[in-house]
């Protein structure tokens, strides 16, 4: 008898006909004599259109109503799924987070979890019921519901199992595993059945949308065995010893190392060039501080420096960050003392992963080289031991993955 956390995605549950699947699922799995407990995320298009909703009302909207807003989705599929399992005859009970209580920081908005209390929760699941959790969503400090940034339900799953001290955490999705790169972009990217903390906490970070990069991390830390699978497959009895998703496992437990264990693309950035500064000491300082104390996230960096005495900083943020960069820089002018500020939201990341880049040569000049081959400009280039990422124009997304996965000889076939 093992321990298994159960979580699925938004399109898992996009409709009461993808539910009453799921609880199928689920009662196949409890049949087997595992304990079992579920984490849903809110039905596809659902967390959008609330977000939708609160940005239409004001784009720089109270974080603590947001999260008031947009938790409630988890808790509409929670409840449902528990009535599909007692239809089943399964024993369930649907779980929000304040009532566990999962507890979490006071950064609404994307709030980091601080504990789980798992006893309860433990002694239903001993006790024949499967928990039915809303995931993405806690109680913060001051009572209030917090939710854990896009994507988050994964988090949740992954904080459930590291708590419940489970056996595995299956993430179901709308894919059959993790992938070389987004199946959906390259019909020919590869299923890997195996691939290190380390390199899904890259492709995470860097736009892999398909496991959100807390989870990854959280799992790493707390050495939670995450397994991605589909929802979508066939009901079949699971095969003794061989599991039909992709394990994300230590870099001992892989035999063969690629160099290059995937490549993930984002559109969520946008380009901030903040022209003529004066160039003197404290500029880098002048521009990001007030960008820091008001939580933007910046990434990608460049500095170029004209013979005019004058520096251009350039710098890439995600496009739900840019209204608020601009705020904050235009309220800054006059301590920075730039000449012009210029934005641009038509351009994407595409970044390069893999362990193997340590020992080998060469994986960025065949990455820039390729792109130059398809005359697509580099706008920003930076680079990681494990990663190279540029920025280039936004239509030429599709186009540079898919010659890139190519490059590196990933494609199937
Ligand atoms: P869910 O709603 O189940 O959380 P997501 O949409 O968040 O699902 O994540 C699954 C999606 O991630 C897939 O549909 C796929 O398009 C995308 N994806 C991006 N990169 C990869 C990859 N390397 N392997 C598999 N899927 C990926
Ligand atoms: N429903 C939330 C979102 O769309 C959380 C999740 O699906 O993981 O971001
Ligand atoms: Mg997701």
């Amino acid at each position: 008898m093992a321990r298994i956390v159960m979580k699925f995605g938004g399109t898992s549950v996009a409709d009461l006909d993808r539910i009453r699947s799921v609880a199928a699922r689920i009662k196949c799995q409890v049949a087997t004599g595992d304990e079992v407990a579920v984490v849903v995320s809110a039905m596809a298009g659902v967390t959008n259109q609330l977000v939708g909703h609160c940005q239409a009302l004001s784009p720089l909207h109270d974080a603590r109503e947001y999260d008031a807003v947009v938790a409630t989705g988890e808790q509409v599929t929670a409840g449902l799924l528990a009535i599909a399992l007692q239809m089943l005859g399964v024993e369930a009970r649907s779980w929000q987070g304040w009532q566990i209580p999962l507890r979490t920081d006071d950064a609404h908005g994307r709030a980091r979890i601080e504990s789980v209390e798992a006893s309860t929760l433990i002694a239903r699941m001993q006790a024949g019921q499967v928990p039915v959790v809303a995931g993405f969503q806690g109680v913060g400090p001051n009572g209030r519901v917090t939710t854990l940034g896009r994507g988050g339900s994964d988090t949740s799953a992954v904080a459930l199992a590291a708590a419940l001290d489970a056996d595995r955490c299956d993430i179901y999705t709308d894919v059959d595993g993790i992938y070389t790169t987004d199946p959906r972009i390259v019909p020919r990217a590869r299923k890997r059945d195996r691939i290190t903390y380390e390199e899904m906490l890259e492709l995470a970070s860097v736009g892999a949308k398909v496991l959100q990069t807390r989870s990854v991390e959280l799992a790493m830390k707390q050495r939670v065995r995450v397994q991605v699978l589909s929802s979508f497959a066939e009901l079949a009895a699971p095969e003794e010893g061989r599991l039909p998703g992709t394990l994300v496992v230590d870099e001992d437990e892989i035999l063969e190392q690629e160099i290059v264990a995937g490549i993930a693309y984002s559109r969520d950035e946008a380009k901030v060039t903040v022209r003529r500064v004066p160039d003197r000491p404290g500029v880098a300082a002048a521009v990001f501080g007030p960008l820091a104390d008001a939580h933007v996230n910046v990434d990608m960096i460049v500095q170029s420096t004209g013979a005019d005495g004058s520096t251009d900083m350039t710098f890439t943020t995600s496009k739900s960050d840019l209204a608020r960069t601009i705020k904050v820089l235009e309220g800054a002018r006059g301590v920075i003392q730039y000449g012009e500020l210029l934005t641009d939201s038509e351009v994407a990341k595409i970044s390069v992963v893999g362990v193997g880049m340590r020992s080998h040569a060469g994986v960025a000049n065949t990455m820039f080289r390729t792109l130059s081959e398809r005359s697509i400009n580099i706008q920003v280039i930076s680079t990681s031991e494990i990663k190279v990422s540029v920025l280039i124009g936004l239509e030429y997304t599709e186009l540079a993955v898919r010659a890139l996965h190519g490059a590196y000889g990933l494609d199937v076939g």
